[in-house]
C-alpha cells in the first residue's frame, strides 16, 4: 500500500462531512539483506554490473541469477554466511512461549509488523485448542502479549499470539528491536479520556454511515481479470464449540472457560447481482 494522505468523509444523505486528514505512513521496516550485505563476484570479488539478463563482471565472469554470486559484509570481501537454523525435512520446530505486559509492550509496538501481516492458526486436537484459548483469554484478562519464538529455515521468528478485530487467532510477525528501522505513528491512550469524552465520541459515531456489502466490494481491474463474483466459503472454526465439548467431557474448572468468547463462523452475505 501507498503511503498517502487521506480525507476521511462521511457522506450522510448526500451530504459529505470531512471528519480527519489522515497521512497513510510506512510501517516500521526490518533492515533488508542489501542493507548489509553486497552481491559480488565469485571470482576476483568485484561489483559485477547487470545487462543483458546477465551479471557480468570485467573479468569475464558471467552468471543469470543473484545465487550465483558471492554475498559479502557491505563494503567488504568477507563472506557473509546465513547457516540453516532448522532440522529440515518438514519436521516439527518448537516455539518457546513468553508473556509481557501491555505496558513494556507498548514501548516497543514499532516492531509490530505490518509488512508480512498475519498468519492464521489452526490446531487439529482438542487440547491444543483448549489451551490456545486459555492463552489468548489470559493476556487480555491480565493485560499481557503472549510472544513466540521458533526457527525459520534461515531466521528466528519473533511473533505475537493474538487475535484480529473479527476474532480469528493469528500469530503476527515483528521485526526483532535489533532490525527495525522505525515508522511514524500515532497512538491510543485511553486513560487521559474523560466520560464526557466518550460520551460525545459514541455521538459522533451515530453520524458515521453503516457500511453495505457494496461498500465491501471491489469494482476495479482485480474483478474483470479473475471473475471473482462472491466470497468464497469460510474455513473458520468456532472454538466455543470445542470449548463445549471439551468442558463436557473434561469438566473443566476454570474462570477463564466461563466467559463466551472468540471465534464465530462467519456469515456470509451474497452480493446482489
Ligand atoms: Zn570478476
Amino acid at each position: 500500500m501507498k503511503a498517502r494522505k487521506l480525507v476521511l468523509q462521511a457522506v450522510v444523505m448526500g451530504f459529505s462531512a470531512n471528519i480527519a486528514t489522515i497521512k497513510i505512513g510506512n510501517p516500521a521496516k526490518e533492515r533488508a539483506l542489501s542493507d548489509y550485505t553486497d552481491l559480488l563476484c565469485p571470482q576476483d570479488k568485484k561489483k559485477p554490473h547487470y545487462e543483458t539478463s546477465h551479471y557480468r563482471c570485467d573479468c569475464g565472469f558471467s552468471t543469470t541469477t543473484w545465487q550465483g554470486l558471492a554475498r559479502v559484509l557491505k563494503g567488504t570481501t568477507t563472506p557473509f554466511e546465513m547457516p540453516t537454523l532448522t532440522k529440515g525435512n518438514g519436521e516439527v520446530e518448537i516455539a518457546k512461549i513468553f508473556k509481557m505486559t501491555l505496558a513494556a509492550f507498548a514501548k516497543i509496538s514499532d516492531y509490530v509488523d505490518a509488512k508480512d501481516a498475519e498468519h492464521p492458526v489452526t490446531a487439529e486436537d482438542e487440547g491444543s485448542i483448549v489451551n490456545l484459548y486459555k492463552l489468548i483469554v489470559a493476556q487480555t484478562e491480565t493485560g499481557h502479549v503472549i510472544i513466540l519464538k521458533w526457527n525459520d529455515t534461515k531466521e528466528e521468528i519473533i511473533a505475537l499470539l493474538t487475535t484480529t478485530l473479527s476474532g480469528k487467532i493469528v500469530v503476527r510477525k515483528i521485526i526483532p528491536p535489533n532490525l527495525v528501522i522505525v515508522g511514524e505513528s500515532l497512538m491510543l491512550d485511553q486513560s487521559k479520556m474523560t466520560k464526557q469524552d466518550i460520551e460525545e465520541a459514541k455521538l459522533f459515531l451515530k453520524q458515521i454511515p453503516d457500511a453495505t456489502d457494496e461498500v465491501l466490494t471491489v469494482t476495479d481491474y482485480r474483478m474483470k481479470q479473475f471473475e471473482v463474483h462472491q466470497p468464497e466459503e469460510s474455513k473458520v472454526t468456532a472454538i466455543g464449540a470445542i470449548m463445549e465439548k471439551a468442558r463436557a467431557r473434561k469438566e473443566i474448572v476454570d474462570k477463564t472457560t466461563k466467559r463466551e468468547i472468540i471465534v464465530q463462523t462467519q456469515t456470509k452475505k451474497k452480493p446482489k447481482k
